[in-house]
């Protein structure tokens, strides 16, 4: 059986890159500038013997009249709605922000699937991060680094179960 994957986070976290990986061409735009990608985007993924469709929630830096709060609610609703599970990423040398937390809310009142990704964990400097990282209340999170391709065998190990 297949299944839609909605990677989901705050603005810069890495969801873009986790999404070239897993769909292996360049189809989201990866880039340091906010207003590169524009809403939802959606690939073909693989990852291991798994085959899944992946949506990238892009577009949250667009300027609009809304604020990125909300126009980021938006789209993650509208994302979380259309998916399976959800890779709810954060960025792991950072840490748990305010925003993340808002992410945090949806994904609890929506009641989906939830694999939590501290990314950007190469490295010791993540440790914090994906320490803090449990206090979201969603589950283990998974050490992630969507940039060097690390950590996608526990990503793959929590994905099994619901293919
Ligand atoms: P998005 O806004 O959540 O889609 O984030 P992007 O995928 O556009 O990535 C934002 C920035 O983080 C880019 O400069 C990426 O190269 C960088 N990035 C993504 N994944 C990693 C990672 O695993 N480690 C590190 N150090 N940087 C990363
Ligand atoms: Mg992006």
């Amino acid at each position: 059986m297949s299944f839609t994957l909605a990677i989901v986070g705050r603005p810069n976290v890495g969801k873009s890159t986790l999404f070239n990986r897993l769909v292996g061409k360049r189809l989201a735009l990866v880039d340091d500038q906010p207003g590169v990608t524009r809403d939802l985007r959606e690939g073909a993924a693989r990852l291991g013997d798994l085959r899944f469709t992946v949506i990238d929630t892009a577009g949250l830096e667009e300027a609009t009249d809304d604020t990125l709060q909300g126009r980021m609610r938006k789209l993650t609703e509208r994302a979380v709605d259309m998916a399976d599970v959800c890779v709810f990423m954060i960025d792991a040398r950072v840490g748990v922000t305010p925003v993340d937390e808002a992410v945090a809310d949806i994904l609890r009142k929506r009641g989906r699937n939830v694999i939590v990704a501290a990314n950007k964990s190469e490295g010791r400097a993540a440790d914090g991060g994906v320490i803090e990282a449990y206090s979201l209340g969603l589950g283990e999170p998974i050490r992630l680094s969507a940039e060097h391709g690390e950590g996608l065998n526990d990503l793959y190990a929590q994905l099994l179960p619901l293919s």
